[in-house]
């Protein structure tokens, strides 16, 4: 039997591509008007970094790594998520020091990879592109993120979804609420699913987590953080409140989310797809900040804000919402040669012409006319150039714009020499300039 793709992976083929392709053209453009960089980090990593950055106990880590030995017996994993290894690399390469602006603005685009039940949605292998903000308390880096990750997917063209946000407050605001939440759990300690009863002591904010239905009842009734906010976290997360209103947008407040890493702190914010038939997942995007992950990872105290977006879920958006993706790999020449005498004349003139900066195709087969014609129209080429044995004869072209199928014969000399020229000549619709003269006229 044929070898096969490991489960939860997909091939990316041609058609497809290009919908990756303008994903991630269109996130450069925006990560470079929000002046954020990128950083790219190995795609595997010691297993500590995740053990310890992620949390011994997070999903993520107990349950969906992909770790090895490697041959001289040192635990590795491919990396789960982004963050981990960019703040590795923050403090491995002293990206604090004061020869660095600060804040320290970066992003990541890349595979990522988890030991997960594979549907629609949820892969084995999937890609991630997220942000890191090092080195900002500012409320308005927290507001300023979330701008952003809002931005990309209205530049994507996507219209339903909406920002969800929650503050889970500083180090004294959570322990406080830590102890209030399993205060309330406790009496159902029987009741809870084996996961959540693992977690109950160990980290009970993590059963808010949970998908199991029976924990879902339980923790309905549990008590807010935001009521356990102190003053200082309250301050923060009003002043968040406040940002976003003066930018016009609009979010909700669930406080019973709370993100499955164990770094976060203050803001936390989900984005979630409001589309028909997007599938049951519905985040898209999800991050916030981890004042303490630095530190955490051995560096200074740092605070830090950031995101991580699934790709494959953007594009499961794009299809729900219809959005028309442009054709980014349009062909502007294909080159019809007829006869086995024309082979090396289109072999010139094709290569010629994307040197010229055009993209170009041509026939390998020494198909007739019709057939090359058909392939021009399927590849919907912008212009057709035929070489026969009366072209080569007479070094000329029939250079056809299929458009408004205008034809004129040009001389290889010219399409050599000039070819930009008579391309733009060619294919510049004259018909609103005549129109516009003759009525002057
Ligand atoms: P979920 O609750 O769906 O498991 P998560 O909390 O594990 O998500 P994060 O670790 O916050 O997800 O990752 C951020 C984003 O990455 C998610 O919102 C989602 O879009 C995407 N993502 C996470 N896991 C997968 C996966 N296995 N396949 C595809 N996309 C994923
Ligand atoms: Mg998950």
């Amino acid at each position: 039997m044929a070898i096969q793709k490991p489960k939860g992976t997909i091939d990316i083929l041609p058609g497809q591509s290009e919908k990756w392709q303008y994903i991630e053209e269109i996130s450069r453009m925006v990560m470079s008007d929000y002046q954020f960089h990128e950083m790219r980090t190995p795609i595997f990593e010691s297993y500590d970094l995740f053990s310890r950055g992620v949390g011994e106990t997070s999903d993520i880590v107990s349950k969906e790594m992909y770790d090895f030995l490697d041959k001289k017996n040192r635990r590795m994993a491919l990396r789960p998520e982004g963050t981990a290894s960019i703040v590795r690399a923050y403090v491995e390469n002293k990206l604090f020091g004061p020869e660095f602006n600060a804040p320290y603005k970066v992003y990541y685009m890349g595979p990522m990879f988890r030991y997960e039940r594979p549907q629609g949605g949820r892969q084995r292998q999937f890609h991630q592109l997220g942000v890191e903000v090092f080195g900002s308390n500012n409320p308005a880096t927290d507001v300023e993120t979330m701008a952003l990750a809002m931005d990309l997917f209205h530049q994507y063209g996507l219209k339903e979804f909406k920002l969800v946000i929650n503050s889970l407050g500083d180090i004294t605001s959570r322990d406080t609420y830590r102890s209030a939440l399993i205060a309330y759990l406790e009496p159902f300690t029987e009741q809870l699913s084996t996961d959540s009863k693992a977690r109950l002591h160990k980290n009970p904010l993590r059963v808010l987590d949970s998908k199991d239905k029976g924990d879902r009842e339980i923790v309905k009734d549990a008590p807010s953080i935001l009521d356990f906010l102190n003053e200082e976290s309250l301050q923060h997360f009003e002043m968040v409140k406040t940002m976003l209103e003066a930018l016009e947008i609009p979010y909700e407040v669930d406080s019973t989310m709370v993100r499955g890493l164990d770094y976060y702190n203050h803001t936390i914010f989900e984005i979630m797809s409001d589309a028909e038939g997007f599938g049951a997942i519905t985040t898209l995007c999800a991050g916030g900040r981890y004042n303490g992950l630095v530190e955490e990872v051995g560096g200074p105290e740092t605070p830090g804000f950031g995101f991580g977006m699934g790709l494959e879920r953007v594009l499961i958006a794009l299809d729900a919402e219809n959005v028309e993706i442009p054709n980014i790999n349009e062909l502007d020449v294909y080159v019809v040669g007829l006869g086995e005498e024309s082979n090396i004349e289109t072999l010139k003139l094709v290569q010629a012409i994307r040197e010229f900066g055009f993209s170009a195709e041509r026939d390998y087969l020494n198909r007739k006319a019709k057939g090359q014609f058909k392939s021009a129209t399927k590849l919907n080429a912008k212009v057709v150039i035929t070489i026969g044995e009366a072209e080569l004869e007479s070094q000329t072209a029939n250079f056809k714009v299929m458009k408004t199928g205008k034809q004129e014969t040009i001389s290889m000399k010219e399409l050599y020499k000039n070819f930009d020229k008579v391309y733009n000549l060619q294919t510049t619709d004259m018909t609103a300039f005549n129109d516009f003269f003759n009525k002057e006229d």
